[in-house]
C-alpha cells in the first residue's frame, strides 16, 4: 500500500493543523448559543497539514474512473467528452446567483426558450417543458400527459401501455408508476419490435406504446411507420425514449416518425457530465395537439435543472446546426467501425448495420477446455480496467446472456478507437489462452472485486477504526 493510499483519519496527528482562521471580528459567539446547543466535546476530526489534504483528495479523484481521465465506451449512457466551455459558461455568477422568483430574470429565461427552440427544431416537436431532472422522470411526465390526454376525451379505459422486450428498464417503471399496466411486445429475430406480435395487443385499453429508436440493441425500428399508423388508428399515443437520440442527430427527427410525445436526456446527448449519477435533466417534448398540456403538469420545483439546460445550450451554440447533424453519423460511424473490428473474437448475435452501439454476446473463444472455466464478459469488463479503459455495459439488453453493449460516441478519436480494439483484442488472445488471467483482473486498480450488491446495499461511508 502507498502511504497516501491511506485513510486522512490514519494521517491525522494531535495539534497539526493546515489553516489560519481570520480573527473573529464579533466577539466570542459561543457565549451566545443557549447551554443546550453547545456541544460538550471536540468533533473528531482529523488533524493534518494542507499538502496532506491536497494529497488526500487528488490521491482520491484519480481513484476513480472518469470521461477526462479516459475512453468510456458504456453502452445506453452515452459518456461523451464534455467540451469545458460548458462549464464555464454554468458557472457564470451572473446565472448561479440567481433566484426564480427575482424580478429581472429575462436572460436565463431566454436561455429556456431558445434552447426549446433548438430542440423542437432537432426533434420535430412543438415544445418542451425543462422541469424533469433526469430521464426517467421525463418519462413519467409524458406518461402522465399520455393520461391527461387520454382522460380530457373522456376516455377512461386506456389503462394500458405497451413497452417492447428489449426496453430499458425504466420504462416499465415509470409506467408502473404512473399508475399503467405493462404488456410487453416482442423483439424479432432481427432484434426489432414484432409488428406480428404487436397487432393483437392493440385495442381500446391501450393508452400508448414507449419506444426507443435505435433501440438498446442500437438498430434502428424500420418499421416505426408502420407501428405509428398501428398504434393511431387504436387510439394510442407514442411516446418516444430520446435517451438513444445521440445518431438521430440531423439524420432522423421523432416528430417525423410520427411520436407524440418524448424526453431527451440532456445529460448524454447534449453533455453534460453524469458518471455519478447526476445532475440530469429530462426536457419533455409534445407534439401540437397536446402542448396546451404542459403547463398542467408540475413535476418539479420552478424550471428543473438550469444548470444543465446552460450546458446543453452553450453546447448545441458552440456546434451550430452543421456539426450537430454530424455528431449522430460520426457517433454511428465509430460503433460500426469497432464492431466490425472484433466480431471475428467476440460473438456479434445480430450482424446488421448498427447505430451508434451495439451488443456483443461474449467470445468467441473463452478459453473453457477440459474442466477449465471459461472467461465470461464480466471477466473481459474488469480485465478492461488494467489497460485504462471503462468497462462497456455489461449483462445488459437482458436478450442474451453474456452482453457487452459498446457505445463509442462521436468524440473519440480513429488513434483511441484503434487502441481500444487492440486491447479488445489483447483480452480475447489472453481468454483463449489462460481465462485465470482474465479471472483474477483487475491487477492494478485500488480495489479488485467487490461483492457489487454489499457495496450498493451496506456501504461502509465513515470512517471505522481498525
Ligand atoms: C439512460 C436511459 C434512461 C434513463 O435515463 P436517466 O436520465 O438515467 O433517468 C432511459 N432509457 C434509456 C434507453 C436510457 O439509456
Amino acid at each position: 500500500m502507498k502511504y497516501y493510499d491511506k485513510l486522512i483519519f490514519e494521517l491525522s496527528k494531535p495539534g497539526r493543523q493546515g489553516f489560519t482562521l481570520p480573527e473573529n471580528g464579533y466577539g466570542r459567539c459561543v457565549k451566545e448559543l443557549p447551554e443546550g446547543l453547545r456541544r460538550q466535546s471536540e468533533p473528531e476530526l482529523p488533524e493534518v497539514s494542507e499538502p496532506d489534504v491536497v494529497r488526500h483528495y487528488t490521491n482520491l479523484s484519480q481513484m476513480n474512473f472518469g470521461v477526462d481521465t479516459g475512453f468510456y465506451p458504456l453502452g445506453s449512457c452515452t459518456m461523451k467528452y464534455n467540451p469545458k466551455v460548458n462549464e464555464e459558461v454554468a458557472a457564470m455568477p451572473g446565472f448561479t446567483g440567481l433566484h426564480p422568483l427575482q424580478p429581472g430574470v429575462d436572460g436565463a429565461k431566454a436561455v429556456i426558450e431558445g434552447l426549446d427552440k433548438a430542440l423542437s427544431a432537432i426533434t420535430g416537436m412543438a415544445r418542451f417543458t425543462f422541469e424533469p431532472c433526469a430521464g426517467a422522470h421525463g418519462e413519467l411526465t409524458g406518461l402522465m400527459i399520455m393520461r391527461s390526454y387520454h382522460m380530457r376525451r373522456g376516455d377512461l379505459a386506456r389503462t394500458k401501455v405497451i413497452v417492447p422486450d428489449s426496453a430499458h428498464g425504466t420504462n416499465p417503471a415509470s409506467a408502473a408508476v404512473c399508475g399503467l399496466e405493462v404488456v410487453e411486445v416482442k423483439s424479432n429475430a432481427a432484434g426489432l419490435v414484432d409488428v406480428e406480435d404487436l397487432k393483437p395487443l392493440l385495442g381500446p385499453d391501450i393508452a400508448g406504446i414507449m419506444m426507443t429508436n435505435p433501440n438498446t440493441l442500437g438498430l434502428f425500428e424500420r418499421e416505426i411507420g408502420e407501428i405509428a399508423a398501428l398504434v393511431h388508428a387504436c387510439g394510442g399515443l407514442l411516446y418516444y425514449d430520446g435517451a438513444n437520440m445521440n445518431p438521430m442527430l440531423g439524420v432522423v427527427r421523432p416528430g417525423d416518425m410520427g411520436f407524440d410525445i418524448m424526453h431527451l436526456n440532456l445529460h448524454k446527448t447534449f453533455s453534460t457530465p453524469h458518471g455519478g449519477g447526476g445532475p440530469g435533466s429530462g426536457p419533455v417534448g409534445v407534439a401540437a395537439h397536446l402542448a396546451d398540456l404542459l403547463p398542467t403538469i408540475q413535476v418539479s420545483g420552478f424550471h428543473g435543472n438550469f444548470g444543465v439546460m446552460l450546458r446543453a445550450y452553450a453546447y448545441i451554440l458552440m456546434l451550430g446546426r452543421q456539426n450537430v447533424k454530424l455528431a449522430g453519423k460520426y457517433a454511428t460511424v465509430s460503433a460500426n467501425y469497432i464492431k466490425e473490428s472484433l466480431k471475428d473474437v467476440y460473438k456479434l448475435p445480430i450482424p446488421t448495420v448498427c447505430k451508434h452501439e451495439f451488443v456483443f454476446d461474449g467470445l468467441v473463444d473463452d478459453g473453457a477446455r477440459e474442466g477449465r472455466e471459461g472467461a465470461t464478459t464480466l471477466d473481459v469488463a474488469k480485465r478492461l480496467l488494467d489497460f485504462g479503459f471503462h468497462a462497456p455495459t455489461i449483462y445488459f439488453p437482458l436478450l442474451f446472456h453474456q452482453a457487452l453493449m459498446i457505445e463509442p460516441t462521436e468524440t473519440e478519436s480513429l488513434e483511441t478507437l484503434d487502441a481500444f480494439i487492440d486491447v479488445m483484442r489483447k483480452i480475447a488472445a489472453e481468454a483463449a489462452e489462460d481465462p485465470a488471467i482474465l479471472k483474477e483482473a483487475p491487477h492494478g486498480a485500488p480495489i479488485r472485486r467487490p461483492d457489487e450488491t454489499t457495496a450498493a446495499r451496506q456501504p461502509i461511508l465513515k470512517y471505522q477504526d481498525a
